[in-house]
């Protein structure tokens, strides 16, 4: 028998996390959260791009943890907003991190915008350590749509109510998560680790 291997889902964001864990299920990686692993605090995200972000949480949780971890940086990229809030999202209207309040700013941002200006996309860089090694591997993904005129739905999280994803007339917020993870930036990066996960001896 193939022993399973074992990976930490290392986000701090219970909701993310749990999104990591449902991505990878099916592979021969047995996945652990981080709530397995209490006293870590999370790392200052110094970086001003997602790769930088998502390389320095994967490598300092490896590190931590002493277990291959999978960590992501993600956010919204708003076209009328010169690429707000981006690698900000999380704290868009402030250090609370409050998603209702970051909504509510995005909103009025783009309050007299028509919705054939209301282009986004959703970026996600995932990235995977190993404990001893500075080597990173880096997986993305995207998905493209517009921000509603006001939040509809209660599923996911973040920005979530208010994204329109191309090809469909309802938010994620809306939206049965399964079909959200087929679609979704996150979706796509993940599937890209997990087939290379599995590609590896
Ligand atoms: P991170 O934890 O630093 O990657 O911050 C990501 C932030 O981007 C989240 O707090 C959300 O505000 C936003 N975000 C990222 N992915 C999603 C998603 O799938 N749905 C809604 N908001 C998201």
């Amino acid at each position: 028998m193939i022993e399973p291997k074992i990976i930490v889902a290392a986000s701090g964001n219970p909701k993310k996390a749990r999104e990591l864990e449902e991505l990878l299920q099916g592979t021969r990686w047995q996945v652990r959260s981080l709530a397995e692993f209490p006293g870590i605090t999370a790392p200052e995200e110094t970086g001003t791009t997602f790769q930088e972000n998502a390389t320095l949480k994967a490598l300092y949780y490896a590190e931590r943890t002493g277990h291959a971890c999978l960590a992501d940086d993600s956010g919204l990229v708003v076209d009328a907003l010169n690429g707000e809030p981006g690698v900000n999202s999380a704290y868009y209207a402030g250090p609370e991190g409050d998603d209702s309040a970051n909504n509510a700013k995005l909103l009025a941002a783009l309050e007299d915008v028509p919705w054939h200006l209301r282009t986004a996309r959703f970026v996600c860089c995932a990235a995977v350590a190993f404990p001893g090694s500075p080597d990173v591997h880096i997986e993305w993904g995207e998905v493209e749509g517009h921000i509603a005129a006001a939040p509809y739905g209660s599923n996911g999280f973040g920005y979530d109510p208010l994204f329109v994803p191309v090809g469909y007339e309802e938010t994620f917020g809306e939206m049965d998560t399964k079909i959200k993870h087929s679609l979704s930036h996150r979706g796509r990066a993940l599937a890209r680790v997990k087939a290379w996960l599995e590609s590896l001896p």
